[in-house]
């Protein structure tokens, strides 16, 4: 079942798998597999281009697919659909050179050379914060390369799952090299447990990727994690505050604030403390709430009604503990699953939102002294996927950057996402990578083979 949260009503209901039906699944995935991986790359490419294009062709209704099922406001949906569409053209276009074998330097006197065969059917389980986005990085490499794939997505966004299956099919990707399974976390589970599966990669919260990566360990699966963050947005200095204030605001409410590489942490140097707070609670009063359906509105309402009270009740908790709210925090009247965006200060180590990761429209800032206490307070945290530092001097924000723990680090730019670019972070934020040639690398046999 779906409900739009913009109106809290019921929009659509979808038939969940049978148990029955898992090994089924398997069978086909596997069976698809055996042909999927004969094709010449270039066929698999081509499918994936037409993938491409039919997402653009189609990007109205995928975009308001998603709009009306998890609340991104409409301009953004759109973007999504768009980025998605570059992962699929962008696998295309550079996938079948991924996937070239190479020949090594001489060892001895044998030739020895490296291929990058599949490894087979590959279960795929998604979040509904970004469903096409998610679901495209998965899925690109992996059908490039020629592994078949089972994909479980987030239960809220059962329409686009049903679109995204519908035009990879409909762009020649085989009924069964690619399955939309509307599967529970108990079937997820046997999934991964059968036979013929390979692997599992998971985006979403800790307690599902630890779930899901403790199944596939027992079953000697590889699994891959990208999980949550709570990244820092480090500012030393800046020439146009306004604007450097401006840019953070955006950032943070973007996607009404449900990105994993969201900046959640607003960590200022002395000088420019106060000003940044007063110029980031004047951005997040002025930011228009309301139907994300409206092009002009910038905060839409959160995933789900129990999403924004899980929010709400972080920011009060906060607060019960001696944080200072400066504005937002409490949800709108009615139906909708609406927050008024936050601004906390004063969170200390002690208090639950220090360690935390706040999923919605809320950022925190914190005051430091000294460049670094500033990188001791960014890596305080059991998270490590993205942070950024900001300054007119690009060279000294460079090498505070070097000093973040976490899988991508950005210099007077935050979250920048491309096909081409490496994602993933460390710590309690996951392993692995996805995007660009190292998405690529981790479902796939780096076969070797000397002759003599
Ligand atoms: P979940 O992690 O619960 O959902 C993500 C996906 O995992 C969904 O497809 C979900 O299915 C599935 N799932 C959940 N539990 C299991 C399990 N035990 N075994 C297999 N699959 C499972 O995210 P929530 O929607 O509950 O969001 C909660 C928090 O997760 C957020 O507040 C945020 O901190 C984090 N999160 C991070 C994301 C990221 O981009 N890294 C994205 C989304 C959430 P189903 O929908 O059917 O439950």
């Amino acid at each position: 079942m779906t409900t739009n949260p913009t109106t809290g009503t019921t929009e659509r209901e979808f038939t969940s798998l049978g148990d029955d039906e898992i090994q089924q699944i398997a069978d086909r995935s596997a069976a698809a597999f055996e042909t999927w991986r004969e094709l010449p790359a270039g066929e698999r490419a081509a499918a994936l281009a037409r993938t491409a294009e039919l997402y653009e062709k189609r990007s109205d209704e995928l975009a308001q697919t998603i709009t009306t099922e998890m609340g991104k406001p409409i301009k953004q949906s759109a973007g999504e659909v768009q980025l998605a569409a570059d992962i699929y053209r962008w696998y295309a276009e550079h996938g079948p050179d991924l996937l070239e074998t190479e020949t090594l330097d001489p060892q001895g006197a044998s030739e020895s050379i490296v291929q990058t065969r599949p490894v087979g059917p590959l279960v795929g389980v998604m979040p509904w914060n970004y469903p096409y986005y998610q679901v495209a990085r998965f899925v690109a490499p992996n059908l490039l390369a020629g592994n078949t794939i089972i994909l479980k997505h987030a239960s809220i966004c059962a329409a686009s799952s049903a679109l995204m299956a519908e035009i990879l099919h409909e762009a020649s990707v085989p009924q069964d090299a690619y399955i939309n399974a509307y599967a529970s976390s108990d079937q997820v589970a046997d999934l991964i447990a059968h036979p013929s599966i390979r692997g599992v990669s998971l985006t979403g919260s800790e307690a599902a990727g630890a779930a899901v990566a403790e199944t596939a360990a027992k079953n000697l699966k590889k699994s891959v994690l990208e999980l949550g963050g709570s990244d820092p947005f480090v500012l030393l200095d800046s020439a146009d505050l306004a604007r450097t204030v401006r840019i953070a605001a955006r950032a943070r409410l973007s996607n009404v604030g449900q990105a994993c590489n969201s900046p959640k942490r607003f960590i200022v140097l002395d000088g420019l403390y106060d000003d940044f707070v007063t110029g980031l609670v004047e951005q997040f009063e002025n930011a228009s709430v309301g139907d994300p359906t409206d092009p002009d509105i910038q905060v839409g309402p959160l995933s789900s009604v129990d999403a924004r009270d899980t929010v709400a009740e972080q920011v009060r908790t906060a607060v019960d503990q001696g944080a200072t709210l400066h504005t937002g925090g409490q949800a709108l009247d009615g139906d909708g699953a609406f927050l008024q965006p936050a601004v906390l200060t004063g969170i200390t180590p002690d208090m639950d939102a220090y360690r935390e990761e706040i999923f919605g429209p809320v950022a925190m800032v914190y005051r430091a002294s000294s460049v670094d206490e500033a990188v001791r307070i960014a890596n305080d945290v059991d998270f490590g996927l993205s942070g950024s530092v900001w300054s007119t001097d690009t060279a000294k924000a460079a090498e505070v950057a070097d000093r973040l723990e976490v899988g991508m680090a950005y210099v007077n730019e935050h979250g920048t996402t491309l096909p081409g670019l490496p994602f993933g972070g460390v710590k309690r934020s996951g392993y692995g990578r996805e995007l660009g040639r190292w998405g690529m690398g981790e479902f796939v046999n780096v076969k070797l083979r000397r002759t003599s």
